[in-house]
């Protein structure tokens, strides 16, 4: 079943084509986080996501503790305008803290990260106070608690610290270890098999025959899935020929909770993939108005879909390299993470940049140029990668960004602001 013609479409090319934000809407009202949680080691759970909020067992930090090296003292002792002279009792160091009481004018010496002695409510930085002997010297106009960090302030005991949904990075670890926690409750690992289809490809470690291409699309697909933290099971090459197709997709949707083939899914006389899907399972669509990747195929395979009891959900990407990526970022990635149960999902920011070249756009679909993004003269700037065919691979190595033509844009002119979507991000 399509359910294209659900949409009011705007493509003036295809009338059954989705625009992207269509598809992404639908794509994101069909999936359901539904993986079941496990303990792992807290490094283990670097890019997982968290199963169960995680409430915090004690304060961060646990005591009051000086934010400065410098002087602990009693705020009642100073003058609020002129200076004051206390006399240094003793010091203060992180992890080992002052003995004995500090009694009215006197001060202790106190690092960051100390406690401060009873009594003492302020520290003054070191660079403000003068040494005199035994004594130092306190100018006026000190707040009452400054350069204190209070018990709790980072996190306080009771309070969910972190809550489910939350991608596992590096603050997070971090953040988890400042609670004292060995484990934490992440769900299980997406499973998702992946194969690619057609008679012309040949895998690497083999001589290529006359007419064959190197698959290069499963490494692609390698990359991007292990980028995810999925566990992966990587099914071949597949030929062009319905029952080895149908088999794999059903062994596929066995084993895992998403299906990615490439390849296949266009309207050629070799392309299997749509009307399979259509048979094994439901395809919920197939054509979306955007360059490259038109064909795609999201659906389901086998019982109810999420892998639980042998369903899966299915994306067949078409079968150009360059296509294969762009989908995959585009529909793919956040499909993935909504399933994973990453909540809120990660952001895909897009940034305005100035393009030094014209590039040719029609109204009617979205475009994923490969961009060249530079900052220079005060701003972002970016130029188109020299070969943009879809199936040119070379455009994504040389590219660090996409350039995101939407539906309606027309031609774009040198100069112009174009929004682009960085390769990197930081974290
Ligand atoms: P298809 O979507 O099957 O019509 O394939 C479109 C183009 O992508 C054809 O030129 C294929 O040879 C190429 N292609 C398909 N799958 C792969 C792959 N796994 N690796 C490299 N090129 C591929
Ligand atoms: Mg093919």
């Amino acid at each position: 079943m399509s359910l294209s013609s659900r949409f009011s479409c705007l493509d003036g090319h295809d009338p059954d084509a989705l625009t992207v934000e269509q598809a992404r809407a639908f794509i994101h009202s069909q999936l359901r986080p539904r993986l079941a949680g496990e303990r792992v080691a807290l490094r283990a759970a670097l890019g997982r996501v968290l199963a169960r909020d995680l409430i915090a067992p004690c304060n961060v930090p646990a005591a009051d503790n000086s934010a400065m090296d410098g002087y602990a003292l009693r705020h009642a002792d100073l003058d609020d305008v002129g200076t004051t002279s206390l006399r240094v009792v003793g010091t203060a160091l992180a992890g080992r803290p002052c003995a004995g009481a500090v009694a009215a004018g006197e001060c202790v010496r106190i690092m960051t990260g100390a406690v401060p002695p009873p009594g003492c409510d302020t520290v003054v930085m070191q660079e403000v106070a003068r040494v005199d002997g035994e004594r130092v010297l306190i100018p006026g106009g000190q707040r009452k608690g400054q350069n204190i960090r209070l018990a709790g302030e980072d996190l306080a005991r009771g309070r969910p610290a972190l809550t489910a949904g939350r991608l596992i990075r590096p603050a997070e670890l971090g953040l988890v270890a400042s609670l004292g926690f060995a484990e934490i409750s992440v769900f299980r690992r997406l499973r998702v098999s992946f194969f690619s289809t057609g008679d012309e490809l040949s895998s690497i470690g083999t001589p290529l025959a006359e007419g064959e291409v190197y698959d290069s699309n499963r490494y692609t697909l390698f990359g991007m899935l292990s980028r995810l933290g999925c566990e992966l099971l990587d099914l071949g090459v597949v030929a062009d020929d319905p029952q080895l197709l149908a088999e794999t997709f059903r062994q596929a949707a066995a084993a895992a909770d998403v299906v990615i083939s490439s390849g296949g899914v266009s309207v050629g006389e070799a392309d299997f993939v749509k009307p399979l899907m259509a048979e094994l399972g439901e395809v919920l669509f197939w054509k979306i108005a955007m360059k490259p990747g038109r064909p795609l195929a999201f659906g389901r395979i086998g019982g109810a879909a999420g892998g639980a009891d042998g369903g899966a959900w299915l994306f067949g990407l078409p079968g150009n390299p360059v296509a294969v990526m762009v989908t995959f970022y585009q529909f793919v990635r956040a499909a993935l993470y909504r399933l994973m149960g990453a909540d809120p999902l990660p952001l895909e920011p897009l940034l305005p940049a100035l393009c030094e070249q014209g590039l040719k756009k029609a109204p009617g679909r979205s475009e994923y140029q490969r961009g060249i993004l530079s900052h220079a003269a005060g701003r972002w700037r970016v130029r188109p990668a020299a070969a943009q065919g879809s199936g040119v691979l070379r455009s994504m190595t040389e590219a660090n960004c996409f350039i995101v033509l939407g539906h309606e844009r027309g031609p774009v002119a040198a100069g112009d602001v174009v929004e682009v979507q960085p390769f990197d991000g930081l974290i």
